[in-house]
């Protein structure tokens, strides 16, 4: 059975040899209390900047985290004004991540996706609702706990969305995917990742059987009047259409020939 109460700490196991991990305690957790939404800042700034870091708008952040512009000004603000700063804010000229913003992101992203597949895996949850519970837990574990998760795992390389889980390090590896909104000719493909950020939308992919490394056979639909597409998952004779607005959910590798 898995629990999560950990294990009797015996002398001579394995857990007496390794050091006690430190519990990551930043300062900007001590200074205002607001750990959460400071990790949430951080998270968005790190997807909105995607592969080329590049700088991320105030506007991008605003919809992103569905607060005021204004508040977003704020935040950022102090956290570049912090003695050691987790951005580099200019007016008009948006925002990145420093080196010290970047590397607690890509940690909460690590928890985010750890608490995921343990959810998913250990404790049964269905797909659509690891998310949710992930986006409460990612602040709040401490180092141990997430170790204690990834031993449990195997040491996962992505989540149940397909999406890569960053090492202890922090990297995270990059693959080459595309929308399978973006499909214009029909093709076979493997299934790279499904989007997390919409529950019913999820459901209905799972559903289909569309599943991180699923094949599938994908053409622009052809129904009249109908802006989707035809998927094919593996050898099921059964086919599923698709609206654009799942498929934008959807993120897929094209096979070759
Ligand atoms: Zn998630």
């Amino acid at each position: 059975m898995y629990g999560l109460k950990p294990a009797p700490f015996k002398t001579g196991s394995k857990l007496t040899r390794c050091k006690e991990p430190e519990m990551y305690m930043p300062t900007h957790r001590r200074a205002n209390g607001n750990t959460e939404s400071v990790d949430n800042y951080l998270k968005a700034i790190l997807y909105l900047g995607g592969r080329e870091e590049s700088r991320v708008t105030i506007k991008a952040l605003a919809e992103r985290l569905s607060v005021a512009p204004a508040s977003v000004t704020n935040m950022l603000q102090k956290l570049a004004a912090s003695p050691a700063p987790l951005v580099a804010y200019e007016r008009h000229h948006g925002v990145v991540l420093s080196q010290a913003g970047k590397r607690r992101a890509l940690e909460v992203v690590r928890h985010h996706r750890l608490i995921e597949t343990f959810l998913y895996e250990v404790l049964d949850y269905p797909i659509e609702e690891v998310h949710e519970e992930a986006e409460r837990l990612e602040h709040f574990i401490s180092e141990r706990f997430e170790e204690r998760i990834a031993a449990k795992l195997g040491h996962p390389k992505i989540d149940p969305h397909g999406h890569s889980i960053p090492t202890i390090e922090g990297e995270m590896a990059a693959r080459e995917s595309m929308l399978l909104a973006d499909v214009v000719r029909e093709g076979t493909f493997v299934i790279d990742s499904v989007s997390d950020r919409d529950a019913q939308n999820l459901r209905l992919i799972e559903a289909c059987g569309i599943t991180p490394g699923a094949r599938v056979r994908v053409r622009k639909s052809s129904a009249r009047g109908c802006d989707g597409y035809s998927v094919r998952v593996g050898r099921s004779a059964r086919v599923f259409d698709l609206s654009r607005e799942v498929a934008r959910d959807v993120r897929i590798i094209r096979l070759a020939k």
